[in-house]
């Protein structure tokens, strides 16, 4: 039994509190902190009539190490749950070293002025959380998180060395608006307008934004136009597997979806470069953030499916074998459950399972850790109890 700090109130944050909420055996007393601390109240309430749980609920600069130091020494939690921006991680990791609680994120560090997203800044945490005798586990959310959990699941179980490994990620949900992203706009078109980057013998190679297509297909969804771009756990998983010849993400975009987008960046929308604007500087991609839809908001009216899995080939016995494990999450169920849209919802209960591990003793260590270093196999039992079950393809056509 143990008090969790969740910060950050957006569509994963509404997600973690519903799931820890759940579990009380575990999860003993919860607070929520957010910058804007309405939207914690909104989650908290819902969460109460739900399930007759109260939480906690707080205003916080999470960007000021003090004041989160203030707020930890207050409330006393033995974690922190990091749902807020990638911008905050390193500065919440302070914190929790100032403090000696342990901590947990969905996303790695990016510099609010380069979009650039890279392990080394939270890696470089490692000594110190190790001599503090504190955990640290980094992007436990689905892609990375499950992505990661999937790929050590099946390099202990299924193969003696795996060789090539494609994640590969479509969102087959129809939202009904003409664009919207489906997390954070800010971080997602920040990812997904940089140059595609894979691994392939030793090396990484960088292509022009959505160069590579295929169609590849998905289980009950069938064939959706695939692209590589550079996904975070590559860079962790590469180094962790070094087996691994080749290692590449995928992700799906319908054709409207791309027209929009290179709109936006013709346009000079997606900079994050400040401009003058009637006498105020302003980034065109913050403002673009506050005329576009809200992910948490896209929940009600989704139909359709999430499908996200690792294929992967390598050699088992002297036998070169394939292997494919996935999960399809439905936005409407997502909804239901939690209130919010399956992207919020398969980011949310990872984190979840990633905090619960911590908590249980089933995950230990000091130091900073990728999901993949830690043992698979009650997190894969604990996604098939908690809403996002997987299924396996053994020796089938990977395409790919
Ligand atoms: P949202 O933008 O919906 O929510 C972010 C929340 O963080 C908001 O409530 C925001 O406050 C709060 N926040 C932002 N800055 C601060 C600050 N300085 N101090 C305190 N709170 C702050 O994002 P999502 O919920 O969609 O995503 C949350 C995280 O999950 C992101 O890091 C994202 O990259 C990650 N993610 C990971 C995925 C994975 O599979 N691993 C997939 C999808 C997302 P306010 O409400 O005031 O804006």
């Amino acid at each position: 039994m143990s008090k969790i700090l969740i910060i950050g109130a957006g569509g994963v944050g509404q997600v973690v509190v519903h799931k820890c909420a759940q579990h009380p055996e575990v999860f003993s007393k919860i607070m929520l902190a957010s910058r804007t601390k309405s939207k914690c109240d909104r989650i908290a309430e819902d969460v109460e009539k739900r399930y007759g749980r109260k939480i906690k609920t707080a205003k916080i600069d999470a960007d000021d190490v003090p004041q989160l130091v203030k707020l930890i020494q207050k409330f006393k939690p033995k974690m922190v749950l990091n749902v807020a921006l990638p911008y905050q991680d390193l500065t919440i990791m302070d914190a929790c070293l100032a403090t000696g609680v342990h901590y947990l994120d969905t996303a790695n560090y990016e510099p609010k002025d380069v979009a650039k997203f890279e392990y080394s800044w939270q890696w470089a945490y490692h000594d110190r959380f190790k001599k503090a005798g504190l955990m640290a586990v980094l992007g436990c959310g689905f892609d990375p998180g499950v992505t990661n959990v999937y790929t050590a699941y099946a390099a202990r179980h299924h193969f003696d060395e795996i060789h090539y490994l494609d994640i590969v990620d479509a969102n087959a949900g129809d939202h009904g608006k003409a664009f919207a992203t489906n997390f954070n706009p800010e971080i997602n078109i920040r990812e997904i307008t940089q140059p595609g980057r894979y691994f392939e013998n030793g090396k990484w190679v960088e292509i022009p934004p959505h160069s590579i297509m295929k169609p590849l297909n998905y289980p009950e969804i069938g064939p959706k136009n695939s692209y590589v771009i550079f996904h975070e756990e590559l860079e962790s998983l590469v180094k962790h597997f070094p087996t691994l010849k080749r290692a590449r993400f995928w992700m799906t975009f319908g054709d409207e979806y791309l027209t929009h987008l290179r709109v936006i960046q013709n346009i000079g929308m997606a900079g994050i470069e400040p401009v003058t604007f009637k006498g105020k500087k302003i980034v065109p991609l913050e403002f673009l953030k506050a005329v576009l839809p809200d992910p948490g908001d896209l929940g009600e009216n989704y139909t359709g499916w999430t499908s996200i899995g690792c294929r992967i080939r390598g050699v088992k016995n002297g036998k070169e074998v394939t292997y494919y494990v996935y999960n399809n999450c439905s936005h409407e169920a997502a909804y239901r459950e939690t209130g919010t849209q399956g992207v919020s919802y398969t980011t949310g209960v990872p984190a979840m399972i990633g905090a619960m591990m911590m908590l249980t003793g089933e995950w230990k260590g000091s130091g900073v850790f990728n999901v993949e270093q830690l043992n698979p196999d009650p997190f894969m039992a604990k996604l098939n109890e908690y809403g996002l079950p997987w299924h396996e393809i053994h020796n089938g056509d990977l395409e790919l």
